[in-house]
C-alpha cells in the first residue's frame, strides 16, 4: 500500500474522531516511544511501545494514543535501530534475568505490516530470546491477525531457548454494541471476536482483552460497572468454548488531551469512574475463569484533574497493585465496600 494511503486514512479517522491532537513527529525515529516495567501475576513486565506510524484506524473516541506516534511512515531500519537502543539500556540490561513477560506495542497494530513491518518484528523475535521469558504479548486489531503470521510466531517462539507463550492483545473498550460501535466508534463486531477467537485457539495462544471503564460521556457510575461485569460474563464464557485462556486488562478511563473526552470534562459531562467502582466491576471475575489486570497509570495522557487517581488514593493504587499480582478477590471485595470521601 502507498504510504500516502496510510497517511489518508490516519488523518480522515482522526478527522471522523474529533481528534485535534497534534501527531509526535519531531520524535526521534531510533527511539521508543516509550517503555516502563511494571509487576503482574506473570512476574516482572516489560512494556515497550514502538514509534511508528500511527494507528491507521485512529477514530475512537477518547483515544490519543496515535498523537503519540508518527503521520508518517516509519522505515524498519528505524524500528530495529530502537529494538538495538531499548537492549543496549543499562536498566533493560540489568534486569533481564528477571523479566518474565514483554508487551509489544506501538499505540496501534503490531500485526498491521503497513505500519509496523514484518522484517522489523522478526528482528525483535529474534533479540526476545531472553533467558526466562515466559510470555511474549502483541498489540494489535484482530484484523491484522493473519495465518501466515500466526504460523511464523508460532514457529519462532518454538525456536526459542525457553518455552514461551504468546499472547494476542486486543483492543475491545465497551461491551454493549450500541456503546462500543455507534457511539466509541471501534469497528468491532461480536462475531469478528468470535472469529478472530477460533483463529487463535489452535495455536494454544493466550488473549488479553482491553477495556475501558466509562469510556463515553454521560454513562453514570453504575451503567459503566454493569458494562464491565458482562463483558467479564461474556469472556468467561467464550474462553470456555474456544479454550483459550482469556485476560481482560482493565482501563479505568481518563480524559484525554485532544479528544472529545477533554472537551466533556470540561463541560461536565465527563468524570473519571472512582476506582472503588473499578474495584466492584471487577469482582464479577471471582469466578468467570479469567484474569483480570486493573491498569492504573493515564500515561502522562490525561488533562489536569482529568485522570482517575485522585488525591490521597495511593494506599488503594498499592492494594489494586497486589490484585493485579495476586488476582486475591478479597482486596477488591475490601475496596468496593469502602466510601472514600474526596
Ligand atoms: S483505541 Fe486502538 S484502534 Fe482505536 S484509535 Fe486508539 S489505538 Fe487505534
Amino acid at each position: 500500500m502507498e504510504a500516502s494511503t496510510v497517511t489518508n486514512q490516519i488523518l480522515s479517522g482522526s478527522e471522523k474522531g474529533g481528534k485535534t491532537y497534534a501527531f509526535n513527529d519531531g520524535h526521534d525515529p531510533d527511539k521508543p516511544a516509550d517503555f516502563w516495567f511494571q509487576n503482574s501475576e506473570d512476574g516482572l513486565v516489560l512494556f515497550i511501545v514502538f514509534f511508528t506510524q500511527a494507528c491507521r484506524w485512529s477514530r475512537c473516541l477518547g483515544c490519543n494514543l496515535p498523537g503519540q506516534m508518527a503521520s508518517f511512515h516509519v522505515p524498519f531500519t528505524h524500528i530495529m535501530a530502537q529494538v538495538d537502543y531499548l537492549f543496549g539500556l543499562s536498566d533493560v540490561v540489568e534486569k533481564q534475568m528477571d523479566i518474565r513477560k514483554v508487551i509489544v506495542s506501538n499505540n496501534g497494530s503490531v500485526l498491521d505490516q503497513e505500519t509496523f513491518s514484518s522484517t522489523a518484528l522478526m528482528y525483535l523475535m529474534a533479540k526476545l530470546n531472553l533467558p526466562n521469558l515466559s510470555v511474549l504479548s502483541l498489540e494489535t486489531r484482530p484484523e491484522f491477525a493473519d495465518f501466515a503470521e500466526l504460523e511464523f510466531l508460532s514457529r519462532a517462539l518454538a525456536e526459542g531457548e525457553t518455552p514461551t507463550a504468546l499472547e494476542i492483545a486486543i483492543g475491545f473498550e465497551a461491551f454493549d454494541d450500541t456503546l462500543r460501535n455507534a457511539v466509541f466508534d471501534k469497528g468491532l463486531t461480536l462475531s469478528v471476536f468470535e472469529t478472530f477467537l477460533e483463529t487463535v485457539a489452535p495455536y494454544g495462544y493466550r488473549l488479553k482483552t482491553y477495556f475501558m471503564q466509562k469510556p463515553v460521556p454521560g454513562m453514570s457510575d453504575d451503567d459503566a460497572v454493569r458494562d464491565i461485569s458482562d463483558a467479564i460474563f461474556y469472556l468467561g464464557r467464550m474462553g470456555k468454548k474456544y479454550g483459550v485462556p482469556i485476560n481482560m486488562h482493565l482501563n479505568p478511563t481518563y480524559a484525554a488531551r485532544g479528544t472529545v473526552l477533554e472537551a466533556a470534562f470540561k463541560d461536565g459531562s465527563f468524570t473519571p469512574p472512582f476506582l472503588t467502582d473499578v474495584a466492584r466491576a471487577a469482582l464479577a471475575g471471582k469466578d468467570a475463569g479469567i484474569s483480570i489486570f486493573i491498569g492504573l497509570s493515564d500515561e502522562g495522557l490525561a488533562v489536569p484533574g482529568g485522570s482517575f487517581v485522585r488525591e490521597g488514593e495511593d494506599p488503594l493504587i498499592k492494594e489494586l497493585e497486589t490484585f493485579n499480582r495476586t488476582q486475591d478477590y478479597s482486596i477488591l471485595d475490601r475496596i468496593a465496600k469502602t466510601t472514600f470521601s474526596f
